[in-house]
């Protein structure tokens, strides 16, 4: 059955699917989230907690719904295959225990920018809207090393001289759209930044600049996502009868902690499992450091290895030992988080990397270390190296990740590098490795976690050590060293 909203009555039971009465899309919500990225990932999270939230308050309260906002020319494939199924689409949630397939109704509407940026510009500054939330990925907000506004990046300088007529970027996007609100006196919305990076919110705010009216809550979000492949399209037509062109493909698990700081309202998502609370830094510490930063390092050791897959890279007992122990390592740097306990956490992080059934890939992971490994890395070592802790560990990741720039894995083929600064990675890396009996990796550190790190001789001298084995002795072996 090809996914519409009236296709929804003749779907097998076995597929779940929006229990209020959704037809009327548009009228049925009272108050919008514009969301910008709408990709795998706020499908498989944002959307599921709203839907739930949509499906146990019948036809009562306030309802809330979303708003598509597709910024990039590439957004437009997204933009026409959801239009063509009303907006609707199937998340596929795998693990031993599940086989769900869900169709999910929360978003109602979508505005693609690049056809008519002024229609987007008023779509955000409609009343209506309430709150703009992205998952635009780590280098969607345009910041530099500084974490100030990239203004060399070639979208944001289009941005500042066209004066914002066409923007380019989401924060652009966003500041044109606060900039009509307030000529028209409409208050502002809150931005919610539901991408990876630590302080999201914070993050947000400094590269929009706008202080006075908006808040920019921080907020903490899981649930591992892979891209869709053709297989998961197979998997939904052969078990649960659905064609759809689009779905998503996630773990059972997912959690989301945000900060309860908006101006305009929230979704009474807390009814639904979402935590809402005064300070989210405990949580976005522990998941950050260890889920991104273990994906991270998981990542270039196992491509090394020979790895495509996540899982079956955790099936080599060598590379599940070395994220335990990056875990271990990493756990003198979390806050303690009410009601949680890092072991637990941890044991729970190594079943879901395990998870056969959904199939995700390394390169996915490996994608824009740059951004990922300081974000997930650089202030855990910082901190290790000062109280005289461990980095060990944390220092094979970085060998593993700058051996994985040059480019060519241990045979001389190529890897692919998916990165803004890709070109830079595999000069610095080509540079580190020039000497393969004494590597220095001074610059390249220096490059992507700053001067702090670099100047930090203990560290830089195990990332050393490690790249002169991986040299001498190949990844495999030097990982097992490490660990034993
Ligand atoms: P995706 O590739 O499916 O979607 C990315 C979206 O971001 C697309 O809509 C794309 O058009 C948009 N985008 C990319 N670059 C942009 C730019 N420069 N400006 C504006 N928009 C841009 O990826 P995804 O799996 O949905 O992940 C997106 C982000 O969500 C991640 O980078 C991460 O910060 C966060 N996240 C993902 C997961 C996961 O498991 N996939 C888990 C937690 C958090």
């Amino acid at each position: 059955v090809e996914l519409t909203q009236a296709a929804l009555k003749v779907l097998p039971p076995s597929v779940l699917k929006p229990a209020y009465a959704r037809p009327v899309a548009k009228a049925y919500v009272d108050k919008y989230i514009c969301h910008m990225g709408v990709g795998g990932f706020h499908r498989s999270h944002q959307c599921v907690y709203t839907d739930d939230l949509l499906n146990a308050q019948g036809s009562g309260g306030v309802r809330w719904g979303f708003c598509g906002i597709g910024l990039m020319d590439w957004d437009r494939k997204m933009y026409d295959t959801l239009k063509k199924q009303d907006y609707l689409y199937t998340v596929l949630s795998r693990s031993s225990k599940t086989n769900e397939a869900r169709v999910i109704g929360s978003i109602v509407d979508f505005v693609f920018a690049p056809d008519d940026h002024q229609h987007c510009i008023d779509r955000l500054a409609d009343p209506s809207t309430c709150i703009v939330s992205l998952t635009v990925t780590e280098k969607g907000y345009c910041q530099n090393s500084e974490g100030d506004l990239d203004t060399e990046n070639p979208f944001v300088r289009a941005d500042l001289d066209g004066n914002l007529a066409k923007p380019k970027t989401a924060i652009g996007m966003i500041v044109a759209a606060l900039r009509q609100r307030r000529a028209k006196g409409v208050p502002s919305f809150t931005v919610l930044s539901c991408d990876n990076l630590p302080e999201n919110g914070d993050k947000a705010k400094h590269c929009a600049w706008i202080s006075a009216n908006t808040t920019f809550p921080n907020t903490m979000v899981d649930r591992i996502t892979p891209m869709t492949e053709q297989e998961h399209k197979d998997i939904l037509a052969r078990d649960h009868l659905i064609l759809d062109g689009w779905p998503v493909i996630a773990e059972d698990f997912m959690q989301w902690v945000v900060e309860n700081d908006f101006c305009l309202g929230c979704p009474e998502w807390d009814k639904v499992g979402v935590l809402m609370v005064n300070d989210v830094r405990p949580y976005e510490f522990m998941k950050l450091r260890l889920l991104n930063g273990g994906h991270s390092a998981l990542s270039y050791m196992s491509i090394l290895c020979g790895y495509t897959y996540v899982d079956d890279a955790m099936a080599n007992a060598d590379i599940a030992a070395y994220i335990g122990r990056l875990f271990h390592e990493v756990v003198p740097t979390l806050m303690s988080v009410p009601g949680v306990s890092a072991p637990e956490y941890c044991d729970k992080l190594i079943e879901r990397f395990s998870n056969p059934y959904i199939k995700d890939k390394l390169m996915r992971l490996a994608e824009d270390g740059s951004k990922k490994m300081q974000n997930t890395m650089r202030d855990a070592i910082l901190e290790l190296q000062k109280r005289g802790l461990s980095t060990k560990v944390l220092a094979l990741a970085n060998a593993a990740w700058i051996r994985y720039c040059v480019g060519k894995d241990e045979n001389g083929d190529p890897l692919e590098i998916k990165d803004p600064m890709a070109a830079a990675l595999t000069k610095l890396a080509e540079h580190a490795l020039a000497d393969v009996k004494n590597p220095d990796p001074t610059e390249f550190l220096r490059q992507v976690h700053g001067q702090d790190l670099a100047a930090c001789a203990g560290f830089v001298g195990e990332v050393k050590g490690h790249l002169r084995s991986m040299m001498s002795i190949g990844s495999k072996a030097t990982l097992q060293a490490v660990i034993e």
